[in-house]
């Protein structure tokens, strides 16, 4: 069996580091926020190029505070993309504002900016890039769209823990970036947490605000927040793992090279690469005829795979009052149908790689 993604090998490998870190904080007696949470932010915070980090309770969460922070409120539209995660959309709109869905740029399968363009309106108020499968949005296109509007620009980068844009880590180009650290994700804690990352002292202060009941200080409520808090356990795990994702990224990205080298001469589209990104390999996805029957195949042979994500955003029941309605986002409609993510984690190995591209040679071959 191959797995399309799993924990346990790393576990293995890291256990006395991590017994080590959990242990610490057991003994300590400090459980919500504290200083491991303090130290995992100045130093994810530096990470990713960033001056604050503020650790939350989730990814989607980061999301929301980033934009109410922001000053994102009822009645302002936000316009990000259909092909994501739910939660990217789940955030804006927690928010009071309207998500305004665009369709992907064919080559990159992020945001397109011309899309961006065409939407602004007067009630435009931010731009929620995705840098989806760890591969980054064009970032540049966008910070002159928001810098000539007076937009906020947010990040979703729950995906892209390391990912580079131009050579720099994603998470601090715009007005703030939100990752996730999800178990699944490259930088995952032993259970939720997420951070806002931003160079903006004001929208730090007021995300460390509104995660803890809008408390200024103890008891001293200065505006309505929220209960998103991230724990000394997950951060000390973090701080553990986060010293590692360097290597790890750097794993994804040899198993990637392997397998666009291995699919090479077959009729799959392999994972776009821009220019301007080196991705963190955070999926691995392709395109391609007959995936259904593909998945199939490969799941009789013992190899699982994913699809991220079978129906977008716009078309799912909770959203579907959206403003784009069926059939107005092409790209994003039919990729969705031909997209199949492979097995793909940092301890995956060559051999395993190489029987996932054969078994998809196999298959491709028969039907031709
Ligand atoms: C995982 C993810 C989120 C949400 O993060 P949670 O920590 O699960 O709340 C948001 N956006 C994208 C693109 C994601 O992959």
């Amino acid at each position: 069996m191959i797995p399309v993604f799993e924990l346990r090998r790393q576990y293995r490998m890291i256990r006395d580091e991590i017994d080590l870190a959990v242990r610490g904080v057991l003994k300590a007696g400090h459980y919500v926020l504290g200083p491991n949470v303090e130290a995992f932010e100045a130093e994810f915070s530096a990470y990713c190029g960033g001056t604050f980090g503020v650790g939350v309770a989730n990814g989607t969460e980061a999301i929301q505070l980033a934009l109410t922070a922001a000053g994102i409120k009822a009645g302002d539209e936000v316009i990000t993309v259909s092909h994501t995660a739910v939660p990217t959309v789940e955030a804006i709109k927690a928010t009071g504002a309207v998500p305004v869905l665009v369709d992907i740029d064919p080559q990159t399968w992020t945001i397109d900016p011309a899309q961006v363009r065409a939407r602004l309106g007067p009630r435009t108020a931010a731009i929620v890039p995705v840098h989806l499968y760890g591969h980054p949005a064009d970032l540049d296109p966008l910070r002159a769209l928001a810098e000539r509007h007076g937009l906020a620009l947010i990040e979703d980068a729950a995906q892209a823990h390391g990912a580079r844009y131009k050579g720099r880590h994603v998470g601090a180009f715009g007005t703030a970036g939100c990752f996730s650290f999800y178990p699944t994700k490259n930088l995952g804690a032993y259970g939720d947490g997420g951070m806002v990352v931003t160079n903006d002292r004001q929208i730090a202060d007021r995300v460390r605000r509104l995660r803890n009941h809008g408390q200024a200080a103890r008891f001293e409520h200065v505006e309505c927040g929220m209960n998103s808090r991230l724990d000394e356990l997950q951060a000390a795990v973090l701080r553990v793992k986060l010293r590692w994702l360097d290597r790890w990224n750097q794993r994804r990205r040899q198993i990637a090279a392997l397998y666009n080298r291995l699919l090479a001469d077959l009729p799959v589209r392999c994972p776009p690469q821009a220019p301007w990104a080196q991705s963190n390999y955070h999926l691995y996805v392709i395109e391609v005829d007959e995936r259904d029957a593909l998945r199939a195949y490969l799941k009789a042979e013992g190899i699982g795979t994913d699809i991220h994500y079978p129906k977008p955003v716009h078309l799912q029941p909770a959203y579907c009052d959206l403003s784009p309605a069926e059939g107005q986002l092409p790209v994003t409609e039919s990729l969705c149908q031909r997209i199949v993510s492979l097995p793909l984690f940092p301890e995956l190995s060559d051999a395993e790689a190489e029987t996932v591209a054969s078994a998809i040679r196999t298959f491709l071959e028969n039907r031709k």
